[in-house]
């Protein structure tokens, strides 16, 4: 870190805060400083999760009228420790879990009164809100456990999207996606709240078809990566790590998901931010670039992602 040059700040774009109690961030936040990793991105998951770290991770968390006042750049210089900046989402895996029925059916009533929740709570705390998401698409076969049907599944998840992007519309924040077997219904998606005038958006965990990464930097949409790259059998990965043009790059660590495998061999239990220094090193060696370009360049994109582009 430089307070001289705040854009050569290391700052994750996706991590669940509120994974981790209040006592063991205190040590996973200062770990995370020690390996020059300054905030994160706090992905939201569902609506009173928000409320959580509000009230148990409050003095971590940076509102977004200071940044406004003084720059995204600005705040890194000013403030030390680590910051942490929050959304709030409706993320398909918990839509699947929440919204089913016992028969195994979409439960609509459920669903409308969660989403009533999840606006007024997004509008009562909005000056700490800094994305809408985590919203999507996920038909694994884990997340598909459970439903009759694989259509009423997705039909639950675009109702989740389609309120994220209406709050975004609304608080005009960015939106966070996620995508996991199902990146053709993504896709179309994504054509469509183009249209509809979503202008910042990123594909957190990107796992659709490396040859995609154009046309998503056609619309100005980003892809994250993070630890999955690092794994031995992930080649399709490094290759979109590889082909990812740099004006949508952006790294994250998913924590306490999907951890790297560190230079060691080791692959810890539970991935924390201070990984994101050892995806940075994976990541200069699959794209040939140096660690202060990768880091500048996954600044100001996310800086690009929460402000706009000039
Ligand atoms: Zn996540």
């Amino acid at each position: 870190m430089s307070a001289a040059n705040p854009s050569s700040v290391l700052v994750d774009s996706h991590c669940h805060v509120d994974s981790f109690s209040p006592s063991d961030w205190v040590l996973v936040a200062a770990r995370a400083l020690a390996a020059d990793v300054r905030g994160c991105l706090s992905a939201g998951v569902w609506w009173d999760e928000l409320q959580k770290i509000l009230m148990t991770h409050h003095s971590w968390i940076i509102s977004r009228g200071s940044a406004k006042k003084h720059g995204f750049e600005a705040l890194f210089a000013e403030k030390s420790g680590f910051l942490v900046f929050p959304s709030v989402g409706l993320h398909p895996m918990e839509v699947a879990r929440r919204w089913r029925t016992q028969e195994g059916c979409f439960d609509e009533e459920k669903a409308n009164s969660d989403i009533d929740n999840f606006f007024s709570v997004a509008r009562q705390f909005k000056e700490f809100l800094w994305a809408i998401g985590e919203t999507g698409y996920d038909a694994s076969r884990e997340v598909r456990e459970g439903w009759l049907n694989k259509d009423e599944l997705l039909r639950a998840q675009s109702l989740a999207f389609d309120a994220c992007v209406t709050l975004s519309m609304e608080l005009k924040l960015p939106v966070i996606v996620h995508s996991r077997s199902a990146w053709e219904i993504t896709w179309k998606k994504l054509e469509q709240v183009k249209k509809f005038g979503v202008e910042r958006l990123m594909i957190h965990c990107y796992g659709g078809p490396s040859a995609d990464l154009k046309k998503l930097s056609s619309v100005g949409y980003l892809a994250s990566f993070g630890g999955v790259m690092t794994w031995p059998d992930a080649k399709k990965m490094r290759e979109s790590v590889r082909q990812c043009p740099s004006d949508i790059f952006l790294l994250e660590t998913d924590s306490p998901d999907l951890s790297p495998v560190l230079a060691d061999g080791r692959r810890p239990h539970r991935n924390e931010p201070a990984f994101l220094k050892d995806i940075l090193q994976r990541t200069c060696e699959l794209r040939g670039q140096s660690a202060e370009e990768l880091i500048e360049l996954n600044f100001s994109n996310l800086a690009g992602f929460f402000f706009g582009k000039d």
